[in-house]
């Protein structure tokens, strides 16, 4: 074995074992909560990255069968615009822990770390429904997720083989997945060529990123250490693992939005197309 390709095996090994400390309430806690996720503030993070993929799922040329979305987390407001022009939905993550915190919202017996009412809420709102059809969008995203896999974006077929059907995804959406899983750029460019192979040609990436992280904890003293890239770095990566970009747009993340889990400058959010 080459000594470079020794050197990444060793930085995906170590982000590996990382990410055995992840605690799926504590992330949530930092991160989806306020001031993160306070729906009053136009300018809270959820608001803009749920603008971001409302306005993406609604223009018209995202569409098809099938939405996977790639390293899901415990989360699933990145699903709650994309589930009604979707009929299927894939949920995917490297950590068991986030497939089982997935899967109790799934089966709705209770013993979730989070609440999405007000997620569920604010994107009815965005599509100009009530926010009381929240039980309407809870039900119809239950409907369409088919299933929650185990996925490794570092290897070069990230979900098992027979996962998805042959044609691929229609779409995929990842959010803060790649440069949390990626030890350096060149791995973050990899990444993006690997979840690529899940999607036929055409299809769009709906991609949503930290500008300039270098960590974030994901549990008491659980430091994950990750790769800054800037708004230039995603566009050649996209570029050179094959996509082709439709639109860049960047937050800037507010003094009082720094909670001092991570040291994110910005957020992006990118749309683009499958070559
Ligand atoms: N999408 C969620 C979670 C992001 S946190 C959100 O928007 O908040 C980063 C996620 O990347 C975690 O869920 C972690 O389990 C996952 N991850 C870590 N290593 C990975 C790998 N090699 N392949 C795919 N996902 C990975």
């Amino acid at each position: 074995m080459r000594m470079e390709e020794k050197g990444a095996e060793n930085g995906v090994a170590a982000m590996a074992a990382c990410y055995q400390g992840f605690d799926p309430a504590e992330y949530l806690q930092s991160n989806y909560t306020p001031p993160r996720a306070d729906f009053e503030r136009k300018d809270s993070i959820l608001s803009w990255e749920l603008a971001c993929l409302h306005r993406a799922f609604t223009e018209g040329d995202v569409s098809g069968e099938l939405l996977v979305d790639i390293g899901s987390g415990p989360t699933l407001y990145q699903v709650m615009s994309g589930c009604e022009v979707f009929n299927k939905v894939f949920l995917t993550d490297f950590l068991e822990v986030n497939r089982q915190e997935l899967r109790s919202w799934l089966q709705d017996e209770g013993g979730c770390s989070l609440d999405w009412t007000p997620f569920l809420q604010h994107v009815c709102k965005l599509e100009g429904r009530r926010p009381s059809a929240w039980t309407e969008k809870a039900a119809r995203l239950r409907q369409v997720i088919v299933d929650i896999v185990p996925i490794d974006v570092n290897r070069p077929q990230p979900l098992a083989h027979d996962a998805l059907p042959s044609a691929g995804a229609d779409c995929l959406v990842s959010c803060f997945c790649l440069e949390s899983a990626s030890p350096d750029l060149a791995a973050f460019t990899r990444a993006l060529g690997h979840i690529g192979r899940l999607l036929r040609p055409g299809g769009h990436l709906l991609l949503i990123g930290t500008l300039g992280m270098s960590y974030y904890m994901a549990g008491d003293g659980v430091k994950i250490p990750t790769v800054p890239v800037n708004e230039a770095q995603v566009c050649a990566s996209l570029k050179e693992s094959g996509y082709t970009l439709i639109r860049l747009e960047v937050y800037t993340v507010p003094q009082d939005m720094n909670v001092g889990t991570d040291d994110a400058y910005g957020v992006f959010f990118v749309k683009a197309m499958k070559e």
